[in-house]
């Protein structure tokens, strides 16, 4: 595990071009030079060399940043900036107090407490068909500002639900996949979850559920390595049972549960971080006809690895919708959403409204936190046609059929 000290050749790279700001989805939205890449380059450069201190300004300038990495794509040096920011930010938290807002943003069993209420909040109005009149009234709703836009916002969340109808689980399944079911899946909403099991059951798969925790995304990009390290722990605690892949459905798990063996050295972690795939990996031999000529787009994720578009596209009988910018991140990004409040609404914004413009039905994703990042945006646009934010398992399980291939 490298700290900031061991990017300062990395940092040094830096050629002060600028490239960077044409990309970076925070400074659009800003305009302020420390929210990009050659900014906090610039101030990391005089911490390394002793000339300024790690203080809270420094930490919120370096908070300003969704982790998107979309700046190290464009740059000529290659520098990776999300790397950087994370050992930077590791770096605050060993040399400073920990500020009570910190603490409460940094809180687990808070952040546990409030998706556990959110998501009894969720089903309640669920059971009562109030989400159905939520999005009948979606419009006076948006019009009655930031209340109004979070209420929408939030029962976007609830008004998938996805049929319980696995069937056919293999009787002597070959492979045993254990599930790595994420936060939002677990406390939120789990139709994700009930259209994974379902469609891999499908494909001859049984899945294993064990208790786990979160990730740790959060916690990683936030620099806060102890209390990552902690949730690596616990997570590896469960996997008491031979297994032959980890399952999971959002892009960021998986590209969190990988980074495991990097931050700690025992055999499991490293085990494991070999053995997680996404479920896709696990859906090749499965073809997906769609129900009705659905127009549909994606949002690429920005951790995601496994380029999913052309599952969307290879649909039989959708119609694809290339938008633009459909792999440029969608401002919500944890708890940059919570930090930085309005850069955050602002780049969600801008980034729905080129589906709005697009005509598409259905925003295609797999990530829960871009599905908050989409519905975010949407709650703040007020117009007659929407589309609808969807993760792709939801879709393939409800709106599609499934054959072999
Ligand atoms: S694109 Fe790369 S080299 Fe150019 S200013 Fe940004 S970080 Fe520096
Ligand atoms: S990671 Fe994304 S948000 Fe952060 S500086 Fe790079 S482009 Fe900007």
């Amino acid at each position: 595990m490298k700290n900031l000290q061991d990017f300062e050749e990395e940092i040094y790279k830096c050629s002060r071009c600028g490239l960077c700001q044409s990309v970076c989805p925070v400074f659009k939205a800003t305009m302020n030079e420390c929210a990009v890449s050659r900014g906090k380059f610039n101030i990391l450069n005089g911490i390394i060399k002793g000339d300024l201190k790690m203080t809270d300004n420094v930490k919120s300038y370096l908070d300003l940043c969704t982790g998107c990495n979309a700046c190290k794509d464009f740059c000529p040096s290659g520098i990776d900036a999300r790397e950087i920011f994370i050992a930077a930010k590791q770096d605050f938290y060993s040399k400073n107090e920990i500020s009570f807002r910190n603490k409460l943003i940094n809180s687990y069993e808070l952040f546990k407490f409030s998706l556990l209420w959110a998501g009894l909040f969720g089903k309640i109005l669920k059971i009562f068909k109030i989400t159905r009149l939520i999005k009948l009234l979606e419009s006076v709703f948006i019009k009655t500002g930031y209340l109004g836009k979070r209420l929408v916002l939030f029962n976007s969340l609830f008004c998938f639900s996805v049929k319980n109808r696995t069937k056919f689980a293999p009787k002597n399944a070959l492979k045993t996949a254990i599930y790595f079911d994420g936060c939002f899946n677990k406390y939120i909403d789990n139709a994700t979850k009930t259209a994974v099991v379902n469609i891999l059951a499908n494909s001859g798969i049984t899945t294993v559920n064990k208790k786990f925790e979160c990730c740790g995304v959060s916690y990683l990009h936030d620099g806060d390595i102890r209390g990552f390290k902690k949730l690596i722990q616990k997570n590896l605690q469960q996997l008491d049972v031979e297994y032959d892949y980890l399952i999971t459905d959002c892009s960021s798990c998986n590209y969190v549960l990988k980074k495991y063996s990097q931050y700690d050295d025992s055999e499991n972690s490293k085990i494991l971080s070999n053995k997680v795939v996404s479920a896709l990996d696990l859906m090749k031999n499965l073809k997906f006809t769609a129900n009705k000529k659905y127009t549909v787009a994606v949002h690429k994720p920005c951790h995601d690895d496994y380029d999913f578009i052309d599952v969307v596209k290879n649909i039989e009988g959708i119609n694809f919708v290339e938008v633009d910018d459909f792999d440029k991140c969608c401002g919500f990004s944890g708890k940059f959403a919570i930090q930085n409040q309005d850069v955050s609404r602002k780049i969600s914004t801008s980034k729905v409204q080129q589906y709005v413009d697009s005509g598409v039905d259905y925003i295609i994703t797999t990530c829960p936190a871009c599905l908050l990042g989409l519905n975010q945006g949407l709650a703040e646009i007020d117009c007659q046609r929407k589309p609808t934010p969807i993760n792709l398992f939801v879709f393939l399980a409800e709106y599609c059929r499934q054959s072999s291939i």
